[in-house]
């Protein structure tokens, strides 16, 4: 039940007399091809229990086997979050009963994580930054996914049936927790919300995760506890489950710090407890919080330790890339774009498209304005992430290139884009069979322009008689006869020409 709004204190109340106090743990499903402990495919949006094998369904005598792959991207996660990366370390078994998990247990690493001891530098806003301690990162498998029919929220209470869908169940997972967050007073929902999106941002970089919050596979808990101004104990806090946008995000925390001051403020206590988020901006009680007693963890008997070497943490290490904000800011300053140019571009998500097409050898310009207008509109029109499109930055190159050898005008570009996104092939391939190259021979023109001027004898005699502008109507008929190849100034040239006309 919500809370009324009569009942929260006020923002800069609730500031004057209380310290926010967050921490965040965030969930990554991995972009593996398979999953954590299995061969099955690692694939969103499949037919309901598909992708299931006796490993991911906990069948009896079946054996886990590690993803390499998942180790790979989970310490390069942990460098990228500037942890240290445990030279060993085991899985642990999370004991728990829940219909979404068939083996009554989650394979996850308890006390022996990948990566620990790493901190986060938060751009916000302002230019400043903020610096995130990170606790551990520490992977685990993904549980299967719940469908409560009949009741109205969509939850299990009250619902009259229950769907089980195991194709998530095994996917990686990486959990990465931070430390108690504070200092941050008056501008922590906006921190929190700015820690969730560096972190997307970070691990979209490194090609680890798609990282999509409407899709699940980027899952945010917010913890919060208020202490009073200047206390140095920690308050009780709460933890709100799976909020899934940046802007809830920001939400759920602000609604916590008002509601657990309005808790405090009469002199209650704060319940240590799970909180569900809801849409429309308020958190609601869940269940009463386990203790890490509750699990009886014990190492995983099926599985070898993980214990990668110095070597490899050092290849993975070359493979970090420069932070992805830090990057843009960079990227801004070559282009010479303003914020607001740049700002279109990172939500369109065209930057590293640009970039990428800018190192294949096209102007910054020139990609830009494909990317950003052109295949910003084909994407919007097919309803697909920009670099989903069938295209490659290369690609989009060659046909800048083109144009700025004469070959193609900017509207035959547009046309030999389609056919490579048709799937025609390369930009020189889909010229050639559509017959879009930009004549360049005088001859071929030369010859459509009498053709036009024989077809419209009124026309070529006012141009004649020195009707300059009547000129158009022949470009027009001879663009017309060459399927817009020519180029339509030459062909102005040779119309004036043959009518004796200078121009
Ligand atoms: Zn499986």
């Amino acid at each position: 039940m919500s809370v009324a709004t009569a009942e929260l204190v006020d923002y800069d109340d609730v500031i004057a007399t209380y310290e926010p106090v967050m921490g965040m743990e965030v969930h990554v499903e991995l972009s593996t091809a398979t999953k954590m402990f299995c061969g099955c495919a690692n694939r969103f949006g499949a037919e309901p229990n598909t992708l299931v094998c006796p490993v991911c369904l906990g069948l009896p005598g079946s054996l886990p086997v590690l993803n390499e792959a998942a180790v790979e991207s989970a310490i390069r996660i942990g460098l990228a979050l500037n942890c240290d990366i445990a030279p060993w370390g085991r899985f642990a078994r999370k004991n728990y009963f829940y219909p979404d998990q068939p083996k009554n247990y989650q394979i996850s690493q308890y006390d022996e994580p990948i990566a620990i001891d790493g901190y986060l530098d938060v751009p916000l806003d302002d230019g400043t930054t903020f610096r995130v301690e990170i606790e551990r990162a520490h992977m685990e498998e993904d549980t299967g996914k719940l469908t409560h029919l009949g009741s109205d929220t969509g939850r299990i209470a009250g619902a009259t049936t229950s769907l089980a869908d195991f194709n998530r169940a095994g996917v990686p997972l990486i959990e990465i927790v931070t430390r108690p967050i504070e200092g941050t007073g008056a501008r922590a929902p906006e921190i929190a919300r700015a820690y969730v999106t560096a972190l997307r941002d970070l691990l979209r970089g490194l090609g680890v995760s798609d990282v999509r919050m409407d899709q699940g596979s980027m899952r945010c808990d917010s913890n919060l506890s208020l202490k009073p101004v200047g206390a140095t104990e920690f308050g009780t806090r709460t933890e709100t489950k799976n909020v899934n946008s940046l802007k809830s995000v920001e939400v759920a925390v602000r609604y916590e710090m008002r509601r657990q001051a309005a808790v405090l403020n009469s002199g209650g206590t704060v319940t240590q407890e799970t909180r569900h988020f809801h849409e429309d901006g308020y958190t609601s009680p869940g269940r009463s919080k386990e203790t890490a007693q509750d699990y009886r963890y014990f190492p995983e008997p099926d599985l070898e330790p993980v214990a990668p070497d110095a070597e490899l943490v050092e290849r993975l290490r070359q493979t970090i890339p420069e932070l992805p904000w830090l990057a843009r800011k960079r990227i801004q300053q070559d282009w010479g774009i303003s914020d607001e140019v740049m700002r279109d571009l990172v939500n369109a998500g065209a930057v590293e498209l640009v970039a990428a097409t800018v190192s294949h050898g096209a102007s910054s310009e020139a990609a830009r304005a494909w990317w950003g207008n052109f295949l910003v509109q084909k994407a919007n029109e097919s309803e697909v992430e920009l670099e989903t499109l069938p295209i490659t930055p290369a690609q989009v190159a060659a046909v800048v290139k083109l144009v700025d050898e004469g070959k193609l005008s900017n509207k035959l570009a547009r046309q030999v884009i389609e056919g490579v996104l048709a799937g025609e092939g390369e930009p020189e391939q889909v010229m050639a069979d559509r017959g879009l190259a930009l004549v360049r021979d005088d001859s071929v023109i030369q010859a459509a322009v009498d053709d036009a001027l024989a077809a419209n004898p009124d026309v070529a005699d006012k141009i004649r008689g020195g009707k300059i502008q009547a000129a158009g109507a022949i470009v027009g008929a001879v663009m017309k006869a060459t399927k817009g190849s020519a180029d339509a100034a030459r062909v102005r040239e040779l119309v004036l020409a043959a009518c004796g006309q200078s121009g």
